[in-house]
């Protein structure tokens, strides 16, 4: 008989992990006594196997709380499947109680040396089989309930710092256009002019108004000014080259372009950019002076430097901004 047998007795929903006995023993008659002394224990899961050329496979399927491991059998020596099971991951750990035929002190001492956690004679009496199955497999449960525990935590762990991360970046987007916010400019602007005054390069800002806007939400409504700013904001994202050029919603209907390193001749081309591509796309807007929808732009560019505060290029990208209104609109002007 050389089939991997499994009796199970009823389940107890209270174990999460079940006391579970895989025997390995070539010798029926041995299987039959055993499984007489496990079969009215409730919480004991009682399998066997009689080929040891299957003892390791079923082991590994079963992932028993213990195993009974019987020394002569025909073709292996149990000491082998020991340091089988030793060397395999998923069974390293699991206690093996070697059965053997004699108490005899050198096979005893082997055992132990192989890898075994307990040496029994055969037969044993039953309360003390019953006691070291019980004792070895609630070490190997709770080995496994405290790697669970701490599985789960690190992934706890990880699942939380994801879930920040995600945050953070939601808390930096504009919620109607899916750029920068208001706050992520504000960041970035700090950022770049400490940096600026570091590297002695230049920083350039962008300020972006739609023209006529209030008479665009009149005309067609707010939705469709909410649709038209989507588009905007598009249309500057796309002009953006650098990956540490940003745009943002500045407010309102206002948007601006963050740009590092990029100089006033950089800077107004890409503003230059925005306007036209923006007028390119030619959406209608019968009250704005070119009927259709069009940014006014004001730039300015500084090398940071202490005597200055970042508020100052703000500033300047404003002045330019209202120039450009001032002007006529639908154009793009420099502080
Ligand atoms: P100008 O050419 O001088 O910039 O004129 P404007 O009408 O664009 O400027 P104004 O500041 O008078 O009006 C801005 C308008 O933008 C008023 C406001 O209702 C609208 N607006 C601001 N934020 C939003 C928004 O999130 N959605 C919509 N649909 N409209 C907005
Ligand atoms: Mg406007
Ligand atoms: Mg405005």
């Amino acid at each position: 008989m050389s089939e991997v047998v499994s009796i199970d007795f009823p389940q107890q929903d209270s174990f999460r992990h079940r006391v579970r006995v895989l025997l390995v023993d070539d010798q029926l008659i041995i299987v039959e006594a055993i499984r007489r002394m496990l079969v009215a224990e409730a919480d004991i899961e009682f399998h066997f196997v009689t080929d040891a050329a299957r003892a390791h496979a079923a082991a590994a399927v079963l992932r028993p709380t213990v195993i009974l491991q019987d020394l002569v059998m025909p073709g292996t020596d149990g000491f082998d499947l020991i340091r089988q099971y030793r060397v395999d991951a998923a069974l390293r750990s699991v206690p093996v109680i070697v059965l053997s035929a004699k108490e005899d002190p050198k096979l005893k001492a082997h055992s132990f040396a192989v890898g075994a956690n307990d040496y029994l004679v055969k037969l044993p009496d039953a309360l003390e089989l019953l006691a070291r199955i019980r004792y070895h497999s609630a070490a190997h449960i709770s080995r496994l309930e405290r790697d669970e525990a701490f599985r789960f935590l690190r992934e706890s762990q990880q699942k939380l710092a994801d879930a920040n991360v995600q945050l953070q970046k939601l808390a930096a987007l504009d919620g109607l256009t899916g750029i920068g916010n208001r706050r992520a400019f504000d960041d970035i602007v700090q950022r770049e002019w400490q940096r600026g005054q570091r590297t002695q390069k230049p920083l350039s800002m962008l300020l972006c108004d739609v023209d006529r806007f209030k008479l665009y939400n009149d005309e067609f409504g707010h939705q469709a000014g909410d649709l038209c700013l989507k588009k905007v904001a598009a249309v500057l994202t796309e002009q953006l080259k650098r990956p540490a050029d940003l745009a943002a919603r500045y407010g309102g209907e206002e948007f601006a372009i963050v740009l590092p390193e990029t100089d006033l001749e950089g800077a107004m081309k890409l503003a230059e950019a925005c306007r036209a591509r923006l007028a390119g796309l030619a959406l209608e807007h019968p009250c704005s002076e070119a009927g259709m929808v069009t940014i006014s732009v004001g730039v300015a560019s500084l090398v940071p430097a202490p005597e200055h505060r970042a508020e100052d290029l703000i500033a300047s990208a404003d002045k330019a901004l209202y120039a450009a209104k001032a002007e006529g609109r639908n154009r793009v002007r420099q502080g």
